[in-house]
């Protein structure tokens, strides 16, 4: 095996990135992240001297000497933190926060005013204005660095925050199992499609897929190989859906597929797809040999189809599936007004 240098397996343990690193972390500071500093001042010497305080701290730093070129700056490269000069021609702090603030697109970022006078005033409208914090100036640089430090820890837990909500919303509108979205989202998007549709006046179809003799397989496999087939059969859906197609996991072994913009041609030519792509592929699920699996498909599409809601919607695609089992199965069938009920 060849020798490597300590410092190198220190860097290749680091991963990928990690030779620009000019610092050690700071305590609770994640891998990979230097925190990301805008310094906004009028005045170069200013300027100047903050930044080199804050680089030597370790932070990157990026500068501004007017209140739009901050702004432009904030939307091309985000700052983690921005310090901010009240007193600015043109232009003053308290807008750039105010406009900073109301920027629904841009995430939440610490503002630090630096106001020059000592007067309440001034640290009221800062506040109002939208900014965290404030200092004044001539700066003490200790003080600075604390509230430096204080801000990015909030903004740090704020990211976190963030982040878990996403992962959260994620969560709440998929399916455990295949990842597909889960049946109360669907219902929520489809009422989305449906209305898009009544205004647009665009086809919209609907299918509904279930699988044929699914129990077998659980009784014959077990309950984890049934899984696997659920799993690969929503690869299946995801590699034949085009993107602004909406796939879920309906329940069990059903599945429902909302194709907007797709009239019933359409929505017959991606289910037949779908169930011949499925007739053709060996499920492997760990058995002794891989298993054949087919698959049965309703159709339903607005406005052809008669329905005044999206329920109905599903409804009439169900009982076009309930048509394809009852005529045999492995088979792709579009609702027909006059289908029997239950
Ligand atoms: P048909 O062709 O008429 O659709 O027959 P089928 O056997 O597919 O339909 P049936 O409704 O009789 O059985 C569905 C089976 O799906 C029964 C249930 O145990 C199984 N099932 C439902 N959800 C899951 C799941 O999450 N995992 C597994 N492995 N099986 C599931
Ligand atoms: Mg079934
Ligand atoms: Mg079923």
């Amino acid at each position: 095996m060849q020798e490597i240098s300590e410092a190198e397996r220190t860097r290749r343990a680091q991963g990928p990135g990690s030779e620009g690193r000019r610092r050690p972390l700071r305590p609770g500071e994640a891998e990979g992240e230097t925190p990301l500093i805008l310094v906004v001042d009028d005045n170069p010497d200013n300027l100047e001297i903050i930044s080199t305080r804050l680089r030597f701290r370790g932070y990157d730093v990026a500068t501004a000497d007017r209140g739009d070129s901050a702004i432009q700056q904030v939307h091309e490269s985000t700052p983690d933190l921005i310090l901010l000069d009240i007193m600015m021609p043109d232009m003053d702090g308290y807008e750039v926060a105010r406009r900073i603030r109301q920027e629904e697109a841009l995430p939440y970022i610490p503002i630090i005013v630096v106001t020059a006078r000592d007067s309440t005033e001034d640290k009221v409208t800062g506040l109002d204005a939208g900014a965290d914090d404030y200092l004044t100036k001539p700066i003490n640089f200790p003080e600075l660095e604390a509230r430096v430090r204080s801000m990015l820890r909030i903004k740090r837990l704020q990211d976190q925050l963030e982040e878990k909500n996403r992962e959260l919303e994620q969560l709440s509108i998929s399916d455990g199992l295949t990842g597909l979205f889960n049946h109360r989202h669907m219902h929520e998007l489809l009422q989305d499609e449906f209305e898009r549709s009544g205004r647009t006046g665009e086809a919209l179809s609907v299918v509904m897929f279930d699988i044929d003799h699914f129990k077998k397989v659980n009784d014959t496999y077990g309950h984890q190989a049934g899984d696997g087939v659920l799993q690969e059969l929503s690869d299946i859906l995801r590699e034949t859906a085009r993107e602004i197609d909406k796939l879920g996991r309906y329940g069990g072994e059903e599945f429902m597929v909302i194709l907007p913009g797709s009239d019933r041609d359409a929505g017959i030519t991606f289910a037949e797809r779908v169930r011949q792509h499925v007739e053709s592929q060996k499920f492997d699920i760990k058995a002794d040999r891989p298993l054949d699996m087919t698959i049965s498909a309703g159709v339903a599409t607005y406005p052809a189809d008669p329905v005044d809601g999206p329920r109905r919607l599903v409804h009439f695609a169900d009982r076009a599936l309930y048509s394809a089992k009852n005529s045999g199965r492995n088979r792709v069938v579009a609702y027909e007004p006059g289908m029997a009920e239950d």
